[in-house]
């Protein structure tokens, strides 16, 4: 790949790209109308942005860039969800899925090439951890996305919402992490509303406190155990943030503000392990009166694993009992399985560390 000094727009928030214009000595109103073309039209050369002086666009070209990655793959299931493998550098690829429902469509996008958290089920976690991803490696998947899909008026677009379910602990990669989701929320963008970006975590308690601060998204708690012997081993992060230092984190992000908030608390069922009567009991005390939304997750095995999915009749009894106690609780639809099997195959035979089960998501507003 070429070395270059050129700045990256791709990546910038208006905040960044207004100080960008400045510096180069050009009015910062340039940001808004450099971020239509991009996010919007999804252009990366700036001969193309034609309500640009030629003299400008000349400037820009010698100073700065729209670096996009290369599409290795883009796979697409019987159930219509889309997959691509986007190459990152030289010795890493990402995955992006779009899964698109009758009322929305929703894209699933990574933030670090790995992952370090190592939780247990997860397959990402096994192939341990790479690098953060920067800005415009994270936004790229959106701006892919968006373009392989028509880059439609805001009204038509196809993605409606954005989770940052892929690959990666986002809340370990804030830096990179919080300006992408304010591209996303910007009107010059992708003018997604807070509510449909999401930012799931394995619950770095810090980072959660400061979501509200830097960008209002919502939250979704990866949470899978309900007590902390149990926690401590599928989510080894819970050594260090454990549920009495979780929990109240997750009740600070919900309190204040004018508009209700709730966290969408997701649990992985693993048969027999986390999947009994007793475990609903105690996350059903747990979660207390948390304004939030379970979303339970039929376990997608991989090779290797110890876990096994658990039984459709224990997903059902486990449901009932939350929904009996007045939570909140669906169960999320498997999707894209067909191009999951060939995501292992595909992933293994181009880079190494992209292999990982595909994060399928069907969140109930
Ligand atoms: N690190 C973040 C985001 C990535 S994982 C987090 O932990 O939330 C996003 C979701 O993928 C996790 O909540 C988990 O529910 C799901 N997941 C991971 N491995 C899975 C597997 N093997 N089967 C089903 N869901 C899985």
């Amino acid at each position: 790949m070429e070395i270059t000094e050129k700045v990256d727009l791709l990546g910038m928030d208006r905040a960044a790209m207004e100080a960008f214009f400045t510096q180069i000595g050009e009015k910062p109103f340039r940001a808004s109308q450099v971020m239509k073309w991009i996010h919007q039209h999804g252009v990366s050369e700036f001969d193309e942005m034609t309500n640009l002086s030629k003299a400008l666009r000349e400037n820009l070209k010698a100073v700065a860039q729209v670096r996009t990655p290369k599409i290795v793959s883009e796979q697409h299931s019987d159930d219509g969800t889309i997959k691509w493998l986007l190459e990152v550098d030289n010795h890493n690829c990402i995955e992006t899925v779009f899964i698109p429902e009758k009322s929305r469509g929703t894209l699933c996008i990574s933030s670090q090439v790995g992952c370090a958290l190592e939780c247990r089920f997860c397959s990402t976690g096994q192939q341990g951890f790479n690098r953060n991803l920067e800005n415009w490696e994270i936004i790229a998947q959106m701006w892919v996305a968006n373009k392989a899909l028509g880059c439609k008026p805001k009204e038509e677009r196809k993605i409606s919402n954005v989770v940052f379910m892929g690959m990666g602990e986002p809340l370990l990669n804030v830096t990179h992490v919080f300006p992408v989701a304010r591209i996303l929320m910007d009107d010059y963008a992708y003018g997604l509303s807070k509510r449909r970006v999401t930012i799931s975590t394995a619950g770095v308690v810090p980072a959660i406190d400061k979501i509200k601060e830097e960008v209002d998204v919502s939250l979704a708690i990866s949470l899978h155990a309900p007590n902390n012997p149990l926690r401590d081993i599928l989510v080894p992060l819970n050594q260090k943030y454990p549920l009495e230092e979780l929990m109240p984190a997750l009740q600070r992000f919900v309190e204040g503000g004018h508009s209700k908030k709730h966290v969408t608390v997701e649990y992985v069922m693993l048969d027999k392990v986390n999947d009994l009567p007793e475990h609903a009991d105690q996350l059903i005390e747990l979660l207390g009166d948390l304004p939030c939304k379970i979303n339970l997750i039929p376990f997608n095995p991989f090779p290797n694993t110890e876990y096994v999915r658990s039984s459709n009749n224990a997903i059902h009894r486990f449901q009932q009992k939350l929904t009996d106690a007045g939570l909140n609780c669906t169960v999320r639809k498997t999707r894209g399985e067909d191009i999951d099997a060939a995501c292992g195959q595909l992933a293994g035979k181009v880079k190494d560390r992209t292999k990982r089960t595909v994060h399928r998501v069907d969140f109930k507003d």
